[in-house]
């Protein structure tokens, strides 16, 4: 019998770096990506930088030669509805894929807004989202961010930097102070200011109307353009119906990606994967993770032992300002700031037990580099040494 080879679902890096990898190991089974999006696969985190700001239309991730090259077949506008797992078929719009091995590759969506005119906010998560926001930022002279997540302050300072008056809203009195701590809120803070847009921070958002945007105090904020980004959640319906083991809505996977059922691995946002190198299983939402995590699926598909070990980590760009993080990205003890004079600064994270499990940088590339080290080693942060 021919052998069905690999299905993807999900055209992000997971899903693209799970074809890669199954492929190099496969050069003749069929591979075929089946994603709901109509685009060709794209990077995303220009979308909130410089897309948004105009100064680039190219954000594909590799150009269509690329997949001809490799022979990885890229099925788009094509919502997967079924998965029977006993036959081995995926449907999608009425057509029927056989597969050998499956990757769930599916990210996550943007949560709806649950306000009164919630529904008047734009989102941003595929590139559709992204045109759209940028055409209404065009004609806009105001605009509200709702959410002060990597996504919110970056869309913020983009927004500024075209000349719209912005003003970023969250319910932390600065920016990520929950997730990262005051003092590396009040950097963010200064990072997103300097762009033009204004933060406000311990507010509460109660409805959006048709031109602002009103706040539980009373305040009325104007809006000709109204920007959600207050998270996202799984894309995990379908894994839900396979009968897959989920943890708040992601698939739980093995450090192979793999799932409870033969042949059907997981990737990327939708997933909560084991780290081998934390020891544990971690939720995170990067770009460079989720293709590892893609990566590390395909190859685990195509029959090699792969995990995924690495501590994950991303950039964001406030402005012109690339902030950059490695952590294990579910908590820490102790937080201590070091000022480096020139405006850079690093922010170590560590555990109870005194372990590094974090840092957060602004032009300090050296603390950087060594905060992967000393997370990878679990060795205390150079600062609280004795
Ligand atoms: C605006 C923006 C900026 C970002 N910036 C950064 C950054 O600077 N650094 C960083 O590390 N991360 C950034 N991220 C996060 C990063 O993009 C994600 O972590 C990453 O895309 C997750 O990859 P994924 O492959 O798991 O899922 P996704 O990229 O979400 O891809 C999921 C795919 O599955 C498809 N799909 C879903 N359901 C179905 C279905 N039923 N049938 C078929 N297809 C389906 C979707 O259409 C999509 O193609 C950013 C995200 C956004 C939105």
């Amino acid at each position: 019998m021919t052998d069905p080879g690999l299905i993807v679902i999900g055209s992000g890096p997971a899903g693209v770096g799970a074809a890669d990898a199954y492929r190099a190991r496969r050069p003749d089974a069929p591979v075929r990506i089946i994603s709901a999006d109509g685009s060709h696969p794209y990077f995303r985190p220009p979308l909130s930088k410089d897309y948004l700001r105009g100064e680039t239309d190219d954000v594909g991730m590799h150009p269509p030669e690329w997949f001809r090259e490799r022979d990885i077949e890229v099925v788009l506008d094509a919502a997967v509805d079924h998965v029977d797992a006993g036959e081995r078929v995926v449907t999608a719009g009425g057509d029927r894929y056989p597969y050998g091995a499956l990757v769930l590759a599916t990210g996550a969506s943007p949560a709806p807004l649950p306000i009164p005119g919630g529904e008047r906010a734009l989102q941003l998560r595929s590139l559709a989202d992204a045109e759209t926001l940028r055409g209404a930022a065009r004609s806009a002279t105001t605009a509200v961010v709702i959410g002060a997540g990597f996504i919110g302050c970056e869309a913020a300072a983009s927004l500024a930097m075209q000349g719209v008056s912005v003003t970023l809203v969250a319910p932390d009195e600065l920016p990520q102070q929950k997730r990262l701590g005051a003092e590396a809120g009040r950097r963010l803070r200064e990072l997103v200011e300097k762009t033009g847009a204004r933060y406000l921070g311990s507010a509460k958002v109660e409805s959006v109307q048709a031109d602002s945007v009103r706040l539980d105090d009373g305040t009325t904020l104007p809006a000709d353009l109204v920007l959600a980004a207050t998270g996202v959640h799984p894309n995990s319906a379908i894994a839900g119906s396979l009968g897959l083991t989920l943890e708040d809505s992601r698939v739980v996977v093995n450090a192979d990606m793999s799932t409870g059922v033969d042949g059907i691995y997981a990737a990327g946002d939708v997933a909560f994967a084991f780290n081998s190198g934390a020891g544990r299983r971690l939720a995170v939402e990067h770009w460079q993770d989720a293709e590892d995590q893609g990566q590390v699926a395909g190859a685990a598909a195509a029959g090699e032992d792969a995990t995924w070990s690495g501590v994950p980590g991303f950039w964001t760009t406030i402005g012109d300002a690339d902030v950059k993080y490695h952590s294990w990205g579910d908590g820490y003890e102790r937080s201590t700031m070091v000022e480096h004079g020139d405006g850079g600064f690093t922010v170590w994270y560590s555990a109870g037990d005194g372990t590094t499990v974090g840092v957060l940088t602004y032009q300090a590339d050296d603390d950087y580099d060594r905060g992967e080290e000393l997370i990878t080693a679990g060795e205390p942060p150079p600062v609280d040494r004795g």
